[in-house]
């Protein structure tokens, strides 16, 4: 990909900021610069909030055929461009080009699922048993809607967000990360190609801080969307007070993955690499803490040891490659303070290396800490890096205590031969997500969300689509 000046999709095109500020977007894996993006300033955000307004105002009214059809065509642009937008997701995020390839993938199924959903919304009409009145409930769409993304997923993150806005009737605004605007703004190019009507979607890059305040503060923005850190989210909780916003908030997790002693331990091993180490482990619904029952650690462990032994670590532009570099820096050194606290705690390093900072790369590889416990950091904080933290237990109520033993409730895992006895185990986790014997869980029909500091809201589905609504009752009589 060329270095180049990027255009951002705001006020009715593909603009500059006025002021010519731009900032450089990075390749984890080169290190290189691989583009330009502007950085708009509060103004023009706010002049990019009234364009969403007026585009609203037709295609709120815009029959639900259509916009499906919209969905469609952008999920078949998604499909054909899938090479080279999975090759942009790559460049910029560092992960594998088979890992890209499936978030195109993802991402078009979120449009085939909300072209769907477009064409169920319905209006109630509800029996007064006591009157002739009649009673109607009327879906609508929420109006002039933003988002906020963030790096880990930066196509499918703002496709499953834009398409239920789309579908709804709502406008939508979004703001991608800084670390990888290029994704979001290659699914701008897709809306141009689909015909998704000028300003309906708008693409805007800058400053976090200055783009966020500006949503919040607009009384037009009358929802956001949001994935990201519980500490960003709790932010905006606070900064929606004002104007009294509708919030989806998808923030941390810490997933806890019980393998009971009948688990099928071939499957679990599998499922457990998959739900570690896809995209180096930094997914929110990633395996924080791995559960095993006393009796199979050992060859647990050992089978896991001989799996991540054949991960392939990320080494040049050219070689295939299983773990990519973490995002950046900080990351880097979160991932070693947590590994080291914990061995200084008296965890052990079951397999692999003591991850370590270096100044010219993010690259971590995979390692697998045995006998954490609740008195570690690496317990309680998301480490989002290729490192599986373990520990054992001798009864099934003890796993689930282990398991809800944090103020996070996004996805959890569970595997056991048991199906009644796994569905049991699920019941009692607090937690938005269970999977059992299954760790590739997100699915563009079913509701990604979580409980307690997760955030609330869902994605996907008919649950998604009812984030950016808002419903009229209306009683009539006569
Ligand atoms: P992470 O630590 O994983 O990058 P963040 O919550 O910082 O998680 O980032 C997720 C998204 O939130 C990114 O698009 C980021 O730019 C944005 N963001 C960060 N801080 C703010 C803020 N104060 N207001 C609005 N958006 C923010």
């Amino acid at each position: 990909m060329e270095q180049e000046q990027k255009s951002c999709l705001a006020n009715g095109g593909w603009v500059q900021s006025a002021a010519g500020q731009s900032f450089p977007v990075f390749s984890p894996t080169t290190n290189k610069v691989l583009a330009h993006v502007p950085k708009l300033s509060e103004q023009e955000i706010h002049k990019a909030i009234d364009c969403s307004h007026r585009a609203l105002q037709a295609w709120k009214v815009t029959p639900a055929r259509t916009r499906a059809k919209i969905l469609t065509n952008l999920g078949t642009y998604l499909l054909d461009m899938r090479e080279q937008i999975a090759a942009i997701i790559s460049a910029e995020q560092g992960k594998p080009i088979t890992e890209a390839l499936g978030e195109v993938q993802y991402s078009a199924q979120y449009m085939q699922c909300y072209a769907e959903e477009a064409l169920r919304i319905t209006t109630e009409a509800i029996e007064d048993n006591d009157s002739p009145k009649h009673l109607e409930v009327q879906s609508r769409p929420l109006g002039v809607v933003a988002a906020i993304t963030p790096w880990n997923f930066p196509l499918a993150m703002l496709a499953r967000k834009m398409a239920a806005a789309l579908a709804a009737g709502c406008t939508f605004i979004a703001k991608p990360a800084p670390e990888t605007p290029l994704s979001a703004l290659a699914l701008g190019e897709a809306c141009c190609s689909a015909k998704v009507p000028t300003d309906v979607v708008q693409i805007v890059t800058g400053d976090a801080h200055t783009i966020g305040r500006a949503f919040m503060q607009s009384k037009i923005v009358r929802g956001v969307s949001f994935t990201g850190s519980t500490t960003t989210g709790k932010l905006l909780i606070e900064q929606s007070s004002s104007t009294v916003k509708k919030l989806t908030l998808e923030l941390g997790g810490n997933a806890p993955c019980i393998i009971c002693k009948d688990a099928n331990i071939e499957d679990a091993v599998q499922g457990i690499l998959l739900g570690k180490f896809r995209n180096a482990g930094q997914v929110c619904i990633a395996i924080n803490r791995l559960l095993i029952h006393e009796d199979i650690a050992p060859e647990i462990s050992r089978k896991l040891a001989h799996a991540v032994s054949q991960l392939k670590t990320y080494e040049n532009e050219t070689t295939p490659y299983d773990i990519g570099p973490l995002i950046t820096q900080a990351a880097v050194h979160k991932v070693a303070r947590l590994v080291t606290e914990a061995l200084n705690q008296g965890a052990t390093l079951a397999y692999g290396t003591i991850p370590a900072a270096r100044t010219d790369s993010t690259l971590v590889k995979p390692c697998i800490l045995a006998g954490i416990t609740s008195s570690m950091a690496i317990w309680h904080e998301e480490i989002f890096g290729p490192i599986l933290s373990m520990t054992t237990f001798s009864d099934t109520d003890e796993a689930i205590a282990l398991a809800n033993d944090t103020d996070y409730g996004l996805a959890s895992y569970v595997y056991s031969s048991d199906l009644e006895a796994a569905r049991a185990i699920a019941h009692q986790l607090d937690f938005g997500m269970v999977g059992i014997n299954d760790t590739a869980i997100s699915n563009a029909r079913a509701p990604f969300g979580g409980v307690k500091q997760s955030g609330f809201g869902r994605e996907g589905g008919r649950y998604g689509i009812a984030e950016y609504m808002e419903l009229q009752y209306q009683c009539i009589s006569g």
